[in-house]
């Protein structure tokens, strides 16, 4: 079903980040996970990153807590 979504640099600028993540440069903050960019302010704000979101549905890596 396709490649996991790729994790993105905490070095990474928040320009670039937010065309990957399509969100405002603003809404950019690190996964609470990995550190990885993702998209943490705003309506659709998610704590954790999409790499993590999809490694945590396929039962991989550690478990996490809230
Ligand atoms: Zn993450």
């Amino acid at each position: 079903m396709g490649e996991p979504p790729r994790r993105l640099d905490p070095t990474m600028d928040r320009a670039s980040a937010a065309v990957v993540l399509r969100c405002e440069p603003r809404q950019v903050g690190p996964c609470v996970r990995c550190r990885g960019l993702t998209v943490r302010y705003g309506q659709q704000a998610q704590p954790i990153c999409p790499a993590c979101t999809c490694e945590r549905s396929r039962g991989q890596g550690r478990a996490y807590d809230q």
